[in-house]
């Protein structure tokens, strides 16, 4: 039902063109919504299409409340659970969307991430909702209607989704937004930190990863209690790659990561099992490691030492070297690095199952903007679904 007639006025306002903004707006114009969509980019769903490397890593086949960071664990369950993968997954492939599984059960397009962005932007047209583009707001007032300001108009609302997203990757419009009007209504904000992001590292290690930079291996890394398995790769200023992104969402300033080198075999009993060898601990290391690698693990011991001379303190100071390199980070490589941010708006100020403001009835926050971050692997987009959904239902 549209209740209104005036031309700046509707049902609900909905402040940013992103994931969860489109996914929410096309939703509510479903069940009959005079929806406005407002945007300062010039292009809706920027971010969608910049995702997973241009493929769009939209969801994942196994979603949990586990592969959230939140400071209330318990916030993501009913979103995730009343508008899951599987309602995303059909409403792309009804579309003649297609898709890959990948490693992980992370789910990308063939096509490329245009395809989903594209295919939310012309269902929200078709759907009725009205999309304003390139339009900077310049405030929000009022509590029911809300009252949205921007240059050229004015707009008014008896609901307001704030759906403005992080200030991470601001190469795409991404700003901190958001925060301020939830500030503005008397909500609290979780210190926003940059996550899914590279690790900066300085020092001696810090060398150690600029030496070998542009290489990558199979690690695991573990910090604060979470550990993940995957790849690593070395860079100019640390460390990258997907395990390193993972333990991101985890890592605190101060926080050590702890890193296996050699995650899926145990060096000691290697070294053991072939302690009668006469080969050179650089060259048996080299089964394992490139060249250079073994050149910077040995630093200034000696390599040459047949295997089957090795002291036992050598052997654990080797073993202790590939199997718990310990670092302390510097930082990350920040916002203009970080596929997301950790932190934003205060769970505990929300209804998980609205996501209305509980003491602002009719304000709605949904997505990056909330204090609700999910693992590398098409958890962010699908928590942009299942939020923006569960506003559809109560804006
Ligand atoms: C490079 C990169 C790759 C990614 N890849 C993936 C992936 O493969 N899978 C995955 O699950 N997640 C991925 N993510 C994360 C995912 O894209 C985001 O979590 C998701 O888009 C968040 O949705 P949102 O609606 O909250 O915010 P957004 O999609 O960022 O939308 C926010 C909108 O608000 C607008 N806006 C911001 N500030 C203002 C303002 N002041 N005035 C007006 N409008 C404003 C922006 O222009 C934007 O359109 C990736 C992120 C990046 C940066």
């Amino acid at each position: 039902m549209r209740n209104n007639t005036n031309d700046s006025t509707y049902d609900v306002i909905i402040l940013g063109a992103g994931a969860s903004g489109l996914y929410c707006a096309l939703h509510a114009a479903t069940l009959g919504k005079k929806v406005l969509v407002l945007d300062h980019g010039g292009k809706a769903g920027r971010k969608i299409r910049v995702a997973g490397g241009g493929m769009c890593n939209f969801t994942n086949m196994n979603v949990e409340p586990d592969n959230y960071v939140c400071s209330n664990p318990h916030f993501v369950k009913s979103a995730l659970a009343r508008h899951n993968q599987w309602d995303f997954i059909s409403l792309i492939s009804e579309a003649g969307v297609e898709y890959e599984e990948r490693e992980d059960g992370q789910l990308f397009t063939l096509g490329g991430a245009g395809l989903i962005a594209g295919l939310l932007v012309s269902k929200c047209h078709r759907a009725g909702v009205e999309t304003i583009m390139n339009q900077e707001i310049e405030s929000v007032s009022g509590k029911g209607p809300f009252i949205v300001k921007s240059k050229a108009k004015s707009f008014e609302a008896p609901s307001l989704v704030v759906a403005l997203g992080s200030p991470a990757w601001p190469q795409v419009g991404a700003t901190p937004f958001g925060y301020k009007i939830a500030e503005q209504y008397g909500l609290k904000i979780i210190p926003p930190r940059p996550a899914l992001v590279p690790m900066s590292i300085s020092g001696r290690d810090g060398k150690f990863c600029k030496e070998l930079s542009g290489n990558a291996l199979p690690v695991s890394i573990e910090c604060e209690g979470r550990i993940f398995q995957s790849d690593m790769l070395f860079t100019h200023k640390g460390i990258s790659g997907p395990a390193v992104l993972q333990i991101s969402n985890y890592w605190r300033r101060g926080s050590v990561l702890n890193i296996n080198l050699l995650p899926k075999d145990n060096i000691s009993d290697l070294l053991e099992a072939h302690r009668s060898e006469n080969t050179a601990l650089h060259n048996f290391l080299a089964r394992y490691f490139t060249r250079k690698m073994v050149g910077l693990l040995l630093e200034d011991e000696d390599g040459d030492t047949a295997i089957s001379q090795l002291t036992k303190e050598r052997r654990l100071k080797i073993t202790e070297r590939i199997h718990s390199w310990c670092i302390k980070p510097q930082g990350t490589e920040g916002f203009a690095k970080a596929e997301v941010a950790a932190g934003g708006v205060d769970t505990n100020e929300i209804s998980s199952k609205t996501m209305a403001a509980k003491n602002v009835p009719g304000l709605f926050f949904i997505g990056e903007v909330l204090d609700v971050t999910g693992w590398l692997g098409g958890y962010n987009l699908q928590w942009a679904w299942s939020s923006g959904y569960a506003a559809s239902q109560f804006v």
